[in-house]
């Protein structure tokens, strides 16, 4: 009877564990319907953002970028590249053919997380003092007057292309005194303090490094997505849709937009009792609400969530790990060697658990993991197909005979749509490219998907600012949309 005694509470358990999946996997549900509802919920906010200021969470941020890359720029260019989890510094030389395309030297690290929160003199002395090293491996070599873009990952409210303000830290970033800040003369400065002869000349947000890029590649990209550490949008748009730019001046007729779309929100949004949990302990609660479901940086902490709560209410972890209640300790590079674990006994599930402090689970017990892994990572995803497709429409791009939320009585003629997509989680997270491109797909109908084209692109960011910069020296229009 002891046994049995034993045999039933283990049962017990292990119901409570799959109601706590159930609860998850309902609560995370995409299905088309809602999809459909997140595509119209973006366009109407990209509209409404474009209208006013503050219109919407969707911040529409102008970039006063018109002319994109076309493959004749000439010169040697540097960028540097602040993103979420690396910097990079690259030096590209052009020489008016896009086949010459050459990126002479290209260095990447990792930000040590005690810069994150230190000041703003330390983070800038600290890029200054990597990009002077990096100038210095050079030599007498190459051109004296030298200019670069600093590609800047986070929200920046842009004054002209060269320079902005940042409007708020994201992605665990804090360091104070630092919003209201012009971002490329903190750079300059600390350049200057170093005697080193290179003027910031470009301040380009990832996204629309990433769209440059693309463009210079191939002239049907009209908007870039980044699925990183954080995730963000942008596209290029007819300056007379926005509305809020009182004196657009561009020549070619469109500006590229910066959505800031991690901010994104909608009743509609699938949120569970982790998202709220993880939101309400973050550095930045009540912000970026659509990004900490779909960012690289989020996605392994809502997992450890999950998994932290099964062992709370149950022993089939074992007894509770200190390590698993540390938020942020299970990585999504992690979620994802778990998710697509193919050895037979899930070894590698066995392994990143055993780092979290959670050994000898049985099978069982590592294939809910993966579960758990599944759906988290396939909402992200889904999601994520309906923020592209969300601009699609926004453009008139999407098959459906609108243009934002203008309906015109003839169908679209669909014309070749490129989308570039850089960033770490798309890149290396196979089950997360797949599940977007489903949905992608699923949402868009076969026929229209077809001229759908997503281009990933590894340093497109880093690269594309160059470019830019390389491209506001030379004189050139752009299609309007
Ligand atoms: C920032 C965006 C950036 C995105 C991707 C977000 O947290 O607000 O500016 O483009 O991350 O790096």
């Amino acid at each position: 009877t002891v046994m049995v005694r034993r045999r039933m509470k283990r049962r017990r358990k292990w119901r409570k564990v799959v109601g706590i999946l159930k609860d998850l996997e309902e609560a995370c549900e995409t299905p088309l319907g809602r999809l459909r509802q997140m595509v119209d919920a973006v366009a109407v906010e990209m509209q409404a953002g474009l209208v006013s200021e503050g219109g919407s969470k969707l911040k529409m941020l102008l970039t006063f970028v018109d002319d994109l890359p076309n493959g004749s720029e000439r010169g040697t260019y540097y960028a540097l590249h602040l993103g979420g989890s690396y910097f990079r510094i690259i030096r590209v030389h052009l020489s008016g053919q896009r086949s010459s395309l050459d990126v002479q030297d290209i260095e990447r690290h990792s930000i040590p997380t005690s810069l994150m929160n230190s000041t703003s003199e330390v983070l800038f002395d600290f890029l200054a003092s990597s990009l002077q090293r990096f100038i210095e491996k050079e030599g007498n070599s190459q051109a004296v007057k030298r200019e670069l873009a600093f590609t800047f990952s986070f929200p920046v409210k842009q004054t002209s292309i060269s320079s902005g303000v940042l409007i708020k830290w994201t992605k665990g970033f804090a360091i104070s005194e630092m919003a209201g800040e012009d971002i490329s003369e903190c750079l300059q400065g600390a350049l200057n303090k170093r005697g080193l002869d290179i003027r910031v000349a470009a301040l380009v947000n990832d996204t629309v490094g990433a769209l440059s890029f693309g463009h210079y590649h191939d002239p049907d990209t009209i908007a870039a997505v980044v699925f990183g550490t954080g995730s963000n949008a942008c596209y290029l748009e007819r300056t007379d849709a926005i509305i809020k730019c009182q004196n657009p001046r561009t020549t070619s007729g469109s500006m590229v937009v910066n959505m800031e779309w991690g901010n994104f929100w909608s009743s509609r949004l699938p949120r569970t009792s982790y998202d709220l949990e993880l939101d309400a302990e973050s550095m930045n609660s009540n912000d970026m609400g659509f990004e900490k479901m779909i960012g690289g940086m989020y996605l392994g902490d809502i997992v450890r969530r999950v998994i932290l709560r099964m062992s709370q209410e149950s022993d089939i972890f074992g007894p509770i790990s200190s390590i698993l209640s540390t938020p942020f300790v299970l990585r999504t590079n992690s979620v994802s060697a778990m998710h697509e674990d193919d050895t037979p006994e899930l070894q590698e599930v066995a392994k990143i658990l055993k780092e979290l402090g959670v050994s000898e689970v049985p099978l069982k017990v590592r294939k809910l993991v993966v579960k758990i892994c599944d759906v988290v990572t396939r909402r992200a995803a889904r999601l994520a197909a309906a923020g592209i497709t969300g601009i699609l429409k926004k453009v008139g791009r999407d098959g459906s005979g609108g243009e934002g939320g203008r309906k015109r009585s003839h169908k679209q003629i669909m014309r070749r749509t490129v989308v570039a997509v850089e960033g770490g989680l798309y890149l290396n997270y196979k089950m997360f490219r797949e599940y977007m491109d489903e949905a992608l797909g699923d949402i868009l109908g076969g026929k229209v998907a077809k001229h759908v084209v997503i281009k990933a692109m590894e340093d497109g960011s880093s690269i594309g600012s160059a470019l830019l910069l390389a491209s506001s020296h030379s004189v050139q229009t752009i299609p309007s949309v």
